[in-house]
């Protein structure tokens, strides 16, 4: 008899979210954290979207609804919109991992910290046979009938299965300023080369006074901190004061793309293990945490039949797919596009948006979880817009077409 049901790897948002949703179908549920504290480090700017507050639970972490935001194009002109309501809020993100862990720990779930996972060692027809290392070196072996990867963006479980890893993992750099001037109510997001060529910088206030200023940006020789330290020093300048004491630092990476297979014999993959992360914002709490709910609604069919073999399991990614499938596939589109505009394109996109009078539309179409559908609200709404892209958008675009995405590869960069 296997030492628990499901060893899971990785005590963050994914890795307890399908803990506590197996748990609570009555599994046996073990997970291992390396890091001595549940939710530390942080690695995390800390914005939310009311679907991650309804999924994990009302609770101290959220400290700010956010009503808006204002993007600079390269050229430092802005496009700004404000809404009446939260459109997302500020939490505190250790201790939404807290939270979540405690409602896990509530469930039945064993968690064990201070605990790393090191490797398969035997992968059979009974179980899955980890190695983990306490923190005082001493190394143990644990049986389960299923191993979950919920281990991040560098995940060894992955490797350890053989399934593959995104292709796309952008360099992100982050501070948390305990004191920031800035609007409290709306986060800052800056487009282009000079700060962030591939995705965006941003400053998103914490809730209490202070701020987090980071980038993620293409892997294109610069350093992450390189483009980090641009953006603040343009905050500095434009703030006419210098954000000063930082009290923590995150370098991490976001991966970009969707990863083939999702789960294999005896194991699957859930949150930024799996790339479960949003491609047009590198947000991946909602759909760590979703993918954690629905992981966790499968393995839980998967033992009551005793079958965890990989055909029993794609289940899993059967499910994943239909819910954000489309989603990813849009945005992944739409990203690559995005990283393709120069920055004159960028620039005329931002004004084209601010010329269109279109932050109703952001406003009244705007879901930080499901970008595609204000994307193709604007370009219908702008013809400015949609002569700015590709023709191939067109159909996409199309009033009375029911929400295909687009197919066709967007194409080499245009010079
Ligand atoms: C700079 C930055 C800012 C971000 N801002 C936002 C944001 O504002 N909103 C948002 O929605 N998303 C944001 N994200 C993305 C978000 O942080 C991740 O998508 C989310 O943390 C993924 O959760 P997870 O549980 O899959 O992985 P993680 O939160 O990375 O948790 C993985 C856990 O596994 C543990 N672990 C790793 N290897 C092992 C091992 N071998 N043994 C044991 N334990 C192990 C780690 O210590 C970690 O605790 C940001 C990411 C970055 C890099």
């Amino acid at each position: 008899m296997p030492d628990v049901d499901a060893l899971v790897v990785g005590g963050g948002p994914a890795g307890t979210a399908f803990a506590r949703g197996l748990a609570e179908r009555g599994a046996r549920v073990r997970v291992v954290e390396e890091h001595p504290r549940i939710g530390r480090p942080v690695q995390c700017a800390g914005l939310v979207s009311q679907r991650v507050v309804d999924l994990a639970g009302p609770g101290g972490y959220v400290r700010r609804p956010i009503r808006g935001a204002t993007v600079f194009g390269p050229s430092l002109r802005p496009f700004e919109f404000r809404a009446d309501t939260a459109r997302a809020f500020a939490i505190d993100r250790a201790a939404l991992d807290v939270h979540l862990a405690d409602r896990a720990a509530a469930a039945g779930v064993e968690i064990r910290t201070a605990t790393r996972f090191d490797g398969v060692v035997r992968r059979d027809a009974d179980a899955v046979t980890a190695r983990l290392t306490t923190a005082d070196g001493t190394t143990e072996e644990t049986t389960a009938k299923l191993l979950v990867g919920a281990d991040g963006v560098a995940s060894a479980v992955a490797r350890a299965v053989r399934l593959r890893r995104p292709v796309e993992i952008l360099p992100a750099f982050e501070a948390e300023y305990p004191a920031s001037p800035g609007d409290p109510d709306t986060v800052e997001v800056y487009l282009g080369r000079r700060f962030a060529p591939g995705l965006f910088g941003w400053w998103i206030p914490d809730g209490q006074g202070g701020a987090r200023v980071g980038i993620a940006a293409d892997a294109d020789g610069t350093s992450a901190r390189a483009y980090f330290d641009r953006l603040r020093d343009h905050l500095a300048h434009r703030f006419g004061a210098p954000l000063a004491n930082p009290t923590g630092f995150v370098v991490s990476g976001i991966p970009i793309g969707t990863v083939p297979r999702l789960s294999t014999d005896r194991a699957l993959l859930v949150g930024d293990a799996a790339a479960q992360v949003k491609p047009l914002s590198g947000g991946g709490l909602f759909t760590g945490i979703r993918a954690g709910e629905i992981a966790a609604g499968i393995a839980a069919q998967a033992l009551e039949e005793n079958d965890l073999s990989a055909a029993s399991l794609r289940r899993y990614d059967a499910a994943w797919r239909a819910e954000f499938g489309e989603e990813f596939r849009r945005a992944l589109y739409l990203r690559r596009l995005f990283a393709r505009l120069e920055d004159r394109e960028l620039d005329a996109v931002v004004d084209a948006l601010g010329r269109g009078g279109l932050a109703g539309t952001v406003v009244a179409f705007g879901d930080i979880d499901f970008p595609t559908h204000v994307a193709r609200e604007l370009l219908r709404a702008s013809p400015g817009l949609m002569r700015l892209l590709p023709k191939a958008i067109g159909a996409w675009v199309a009033p009375g077409v029911a929400y295909p995405a687009p197919e066709l590869d967007p194409g080499r960069r245009r010079e």
